[in-house]
């Protein structure tokens, strides 16, 4: 029997040669941007989404996953965290992770796509919920690594950065910041026990791509610490990596993450909690195989790509 499939579809490379597809319901709003093709929408199973390039970057259904998994490891990690980098983020939601922690005194969010801001504000209220008009809050509209080149000779210092880019794709603008390169300037602007992190591709559907963004950063700081969360509107298991020349979110004992959390936040969180930090640090076997396997590391002249 022929399957009918609906017409309006978002179909995602996942990895080289498998794909997946999801019924638009309705296209709520859609924008070609300077950077970027970039639509709001309902999907089939993920509700009201965010898709940039044909890639979901985040869904109602899950987007707590995501932001949570991202923010609060590196921000609990710090004994302190005042000032915070944000590059990327368009949707707002992971500044409003951040700003969930009492000491946080200034977040600078940089994205490259004014456009994306200006959407994200006008459609996805339910993410950003109002952090835009945090007086905290000091957003620039620029790329990501101009900025932190810039903030690193103004000799600018930070105790969190959170990368919260678009996947590195060819031809895309966030390729420059899964390298080497880049992560020393990340390291330049973090002072005394700062912390950084990436999101960084899944290590079960881009492996290579994974172990490549851990090993660059691994070139740069003395500890480097892999994890992941499962986040269904990206198919699967995802992965992110922190750097720092003092800290590791893995050292934390559960105790010492429920205190802080109850000290810092107050309030309980939808996904992360201390129990749900130590399952997101024990890695499965194969995916220590796999990062102690590939050594490759990605440099401005030899990046890494996912495939799209
Ligand atoms: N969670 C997401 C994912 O991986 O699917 C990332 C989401 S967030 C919407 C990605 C943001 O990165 C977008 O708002 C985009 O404009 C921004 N971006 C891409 N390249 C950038 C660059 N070079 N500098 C700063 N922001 C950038």
């Amino acid at each position: 029997m022929a399957m009918k499939l609906p017409w309006k579809l978002v179909v995602e490379w996942i990895s080289e040669g498998e794909g997946c597809f999801r019924e638009i319901v309705s296209v709520l709003a859609e924008k070609r941007t300077r950077f970027q093709e970039v639509m709001v929408a309902e999907l089939s199973g993920l509700g009201k989404s965010l898709v940039i390039d044909g890639k979901v970057q985040s869904s109602l259904l899950d987007e707590h996953w995501y932001h949570e998994a991202l923010v609060h490891p590196v921000m609990i990690t710090h004994p302190r965290p005042r000032r915070v980098l944000v590059l990327g983020g368009g949707e707002g939601a992971t500044i409003r992770e951040v700003l969930r922690h009492r000491s946080v005194e200034e977040v600078v969010m940089v994205d490259i796509d004014r456009d994306v801001i200006e959407f994200a504000k006008k459609h996805l209220g339910e993410w950003h919920q109002g952090s835009f008009n945090d007086k905290r809050v000091r957003l620039v509209i620029g790329d990501g690594r101009e900025y932190i080149t810039n903030a690193a000779r103004r000799g600018e210092y930070f105790d969190v950065v959170i990368l919260d880019l678009v996947d590195p794709t060819e031809g895309g603008p966030a390729t420059k910041l899964y390298t080497v390169e880049f992560y020393e300037k990340v390291r330049e602007v973090l002072r005394g026990e700062g912390i950084m992190v990436t999101q960084a591709t899944s290590p079960t559907l881009t492996p290579r791509v994974y172990a490549v963004v851990k090993n660059s950063i691994a070139r740069v700081f003395r500890i480097t610490t892999p994890y992941v969360t499962y986040v269904r509107s990206y198919n699967g298991l995802w992965g992110f990596v922190t750097g720092s020349d003092k800290l590791s979110p893995k050292e934390l004992s559960r105790e010492e993450v429920a205190k802080r959390l109850r000290e810092r936040i107050g309030t309980s969180l939808r996904f992360y909690d201390e129990e749900t930090h130590t399952w997101m640090f024990s890695l499965p076997k194969p995916i220590r195989e796999l990062l102690e396997t590939i050594k490759d590391y990605a440099t401005d002249k030899n990046p890494v790509y996912v495939p799209v």
